[in-house]
């Protein structure tokens, strides 16, 4: 490239892309349903897409440089790269156009499966409670350049006036997190196939070019973690031949800039070696990552995008702080320092001016997606024009954060005393050995016991229920009536197929953790703060902003109630310490140890009153604890311990017959291991349907002495599996661990899936067991 064109000095990597009310979620759905056509969804989503920009100008981004993303995505960001690269699995290979290209209704295939064609795997995004497919790569996949959706997105926004500025995940991260395709050699990586991946991209960056796009940002998130399975010096090799080819070497007759966005880390080693190629841009993500305290040679030709404001929380930012990194900043040498978010801004809510119900000093304390870009709007000018210029701002700035730090409820003495007095044996059990003998004679479970997760689909009526009761239109009694109509009803499905331990079905719970949120201290929740979670999923994620105590005692009528209806035993249901601070926005303001510890204590009240009124077998699910695994290993040590600690605090008051599951959601298990196994839970159920039982050789090789359930039911996709299937899975799972080890399970809970599904795999689930038992 001859002469760089100008990067703008203020920009966002990413928006939200589901919409301020979820109406891409809404109109893909329907189109699923079969109830809209694909015109339609597109119809949504370029108006979608309009609105984003729409705003993203009226908040201060220009439309002549482009500091606006054209980031949109129908499902994930990862399947898109997939699309657009034609590497799509021999299994959907019907779906394709003699082009590569994958339809609407292709493309949600590929993510959603058919039949006896499994989706793509889902796993989470780095260190955030979003989850993306897995490519399968193998020796054979053709790239071929086949997607043109980000052209034609950019093209759209061109001929509206803006100047977008395409995203796309890098080629370096796109096959770091791909797997291998199933009968690949052992020794094959999808990194061996780099060289034949990058003329696509060079292809899609010749054609955005054509296009008029001056820019590209291409994510690389993969160079700022040490999870995944390519090894450091593999990854950065693979980065001097990707940025040098992409840059230099394989370029077509033109090109945009090249700006490389690594969120969610520190650079690290990767920063030198980037620096060292000709990409144009380089982002930090200055929140989770520093910036080196020195010059960085090669960045001198280079513009530094300092990602300052934090793209996956919603605090309001200490402005002046945020303005003094970006002026140190100089040190390193870059030709331009221009403001930016630490990731994409996917994981925030929109607009914090759609609460109407969330306290006003709270809401004063927080920023969403917009305001975060006029907090990058306000440092960016700020840098070019001087400090005097958004006086005004940075005065605002700090007194939210002061009034933050003074406010009722955000350091309660009591709760301090209580986390601070807290002795070694508040975080253990006795001998597993003996609770194992304690709970088998009190539970008396056949082998291979079958239970489920906890939930059950939330039917329409149960919403409906809640929203009336939300709108005050049913009494609480009437709500309570309703849903213990409907804790009957999952009772008596239950028992009719043969479950051993049986669930309430978590009728009355909107949301594993916000539900929780809602009945302890310390906490708010937000009326329309949707954000994605897969797919079309979202969640609303609660916030944490105070010290947590429980005023209450939550879950225990609920399951006191379903107890009595029946004579097997019921399972209390909690979300854990871990999984509530992951999937919450969490206070930055203090160690995450010390919230940990205080949930940990009201959950550890909640246990003792549901072993007090008799509940035998209680679940305390921790499905995010892998997903809060920090990138970096030097991080490791620390937050296992004090992840781990907390579980076992709200855990460890029990008595040994009293039977303590937890549940992850996911199988990779290698690097947590430990972890699994400090939380001492007596029984553990896993993801395992999508992998099929592979994680069960690693446990019984790692002589993991407690029990597990790896899940034989694939949840996350509306394929009903063939008792055969399962027959097979659980044959296999008997092979690989000791019976007396081995639960029965779906891979998570059901509240997604709707009874037409979820019926028919359960019988089949128990059926299955039953074949499997007698074979005992
Ligand atoms: N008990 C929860 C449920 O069944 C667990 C869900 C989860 O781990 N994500 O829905
Ligand atoms: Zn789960």
């Amino acid at each position: 490239m001859s002469e760089t064109p100008q990067f703008p000095t203020g920009s966002v990597l990413g928006y939200p892309r589901i919409g301020p009310r979820r109406e891409l979620k809404k109109a893909i759905e329907a189109f699923w349903a079969g109830r809209s056509t694909a015109d339609e969804v597109e119809a949504t989503a370029a108006q979608l897409r309009r609105r984003t920009r729409d705003r993203l100008v009226e908040l201060g981004l220009p439309k002549d440089v482009p500091a606006i993303p054209s980031a949109f995505s129908f499902y994930d960001h990862v399947l898109d790269a997939s699309a657009v690269v034609g590497a799509i699995p021999a299994r959907f290979a019907d779906l394709v156009d003699e082009d590569g290209a994958l339809d609407l209704a292709g493309y949600s295939t590929v993510a959603r499966g058919r039949g006896d064609d499994l989706p793509l795997e889902m796993t989470k995004w780095f260190d955030t409670n979003y989850h993306y497919l897995v490519p399968e790569i193998g020796p054979e996949t053709t790239f071929r350049y086949a997607g043109t959706r980000p052209v034609a997105e950019f093209v759209e926004a061109l001929s509206e006036g803006v100047l977008t500025r395409p995203v796309i995940v890098g080629p370096v991260t796109y096959l770091a997190l791909a797997k291998a395709t199933e009968g690949a050699p052992a020794d094959f990586s999808p990194i061996d196939r780099l060289h034949d991946l990058l003329p696509v991209y060079a292809d899609l960056l010749q054609d955005l070019a054509a296009a008029g796009a001056t820019w590209v940002q291409l994510e690389e998130p993969a160079l700022v973690s040490e999870s995944i399975d390519v090894p450091v010096e593999r990854l950065l090799a693979a980065t001097v031949e990707a940025y040098r080819a992409l840059s230099t070497d394989l370029t077509r007759p033109q090109r945009p800039a090249i700006f490389v966005a690594a969120p969610y880390g520190d650079l690290g080693a990767a920063l030198p070696v980037l620096a060292a190629t000709d990409v144009e841009a380089i982002g930090l993500d200055l929140v989770k990552g520093a910036a080196p305290a020195e010059a960085v040679p090669g960045l001198e030709t280079k513009t530094l995008v300092a990602g300052v404001i934090d793209g996956h929380n919603i605090w309001r930012a200490d402005l002046d702080a945020k303005l003094q990194v970006l002026e140190q900043l100089e040190v390193l040498g870059a030709a331009a320092v221009t403001v930016g978010t630490s990731t994409s801004l996917f994981h925030v809510p929109h607009d914090t001016a759609d609460e109407p119900d969330l306290d006003p000093a709270l809401k004063s304390w927080l920023a969403f997606a917009d305001q975060k870009v006029a907090e990058v709007v306000t440092l960016a000018e700020g840098l070019s024009e001087g400090r005097e210029a958004i006086h005004e701002q940075l005065l605002e700035a700090s007194d939210a954060v002061a009034s933050r730090r003074g406010a009722p409820g955000v350091v309660r003495p009591e709760v301090r005393e209580r986390t601070g007095s807290l002795t070694e044996d508040a975080f253990h059990r006795g001998d597993f050995d003996d609770r194992k003998i304690a709970q088998a004679a009190r539970l008396n479970l056949p082998p291979l016991p079958t239970t489920t997760i906890g939930s059950f689909p939330q039917t329409p009526e149960i919403r409906k229920a809640r929203a009336a009761h939300g709108k005050g239109e049913l009494t609480d009694e009437q709500y309570v009536e309703e849903m213990k109509a409907e804790i009957r009803r999952v009772v008596e499905l239950q028992e009719r197929i043969g479950l051993d331990v049986l669930v309430h079905g978590e009728p009355e719970r909107n949301d594993m953790v916000q539900y929780f949120a809602e009945n302890l201290d310390g906490f708010a929740v937000t009326r329309n703060g949707w954000v994605q979670s897969y797919g079309s999923r979202c969640t609303r994620p609660s916030i944490l902003w105070g010290d947590v105590s429980r005023p209450k005692p939550i879950t225990v009528d609920w399951t006191t109630y379903t107890q009595s209806l029946t004579d097997k035993p019921v399972k209390g249901m909690l979300t854990g310490p871990v999984t509530i601070l992951a999937w919450s926005f969490v206070r930055d303001d203090q160690p995450l140890r010390e919230t940990a510890n205080q949930v940990g204590l009201a959950l550890r009240d909640e246990i003792a009153d549901l072993e007090a009124a008799g509940i035998a077998v209680i679940q305390v699910d921790e499905p995010a604890l892998r997903e809060l695994l920090p990138l970096r290993e030097a991080d490791h040590a620390d937050y296992l311990d004090w992840s781990v600690s907390s579980f076992r605090l709200s855990t460890s008051g029990v008595r040994p017959d009293t039977q303590i599951h937890t549940h992850l959601c996911y199988s990779e298990f290698g690097q947590i291991m430990g972890a699994i196994d400090g939380l001492d839970a007596d029984v553990t159920s896993i993801e395992a349907a999508r992998s099929k039982m592979e994680i069960l050789g690693d446990i019984a090789a790692a002589g993991y002495p407690r029990a597990v359930g790896p899940g034989v039911y694939d949840i996350h996709s509306p394929r009903v599996p063939s008792e055969e299937e399962v027959t097979e899975l659980l044959t296999d799972a008997v092979k690989a661990i000791a019976v007396d080890q081995l639960w029965v399970n779906p891979d998570c809970g059901l509240k997604t899936r709707r009874y037409e599904e979820v019926t028919p795999s359960l019988e089949r689930i128990l059926a299955a067991t039953r074949t499997v038992r007698a074979t005992l």
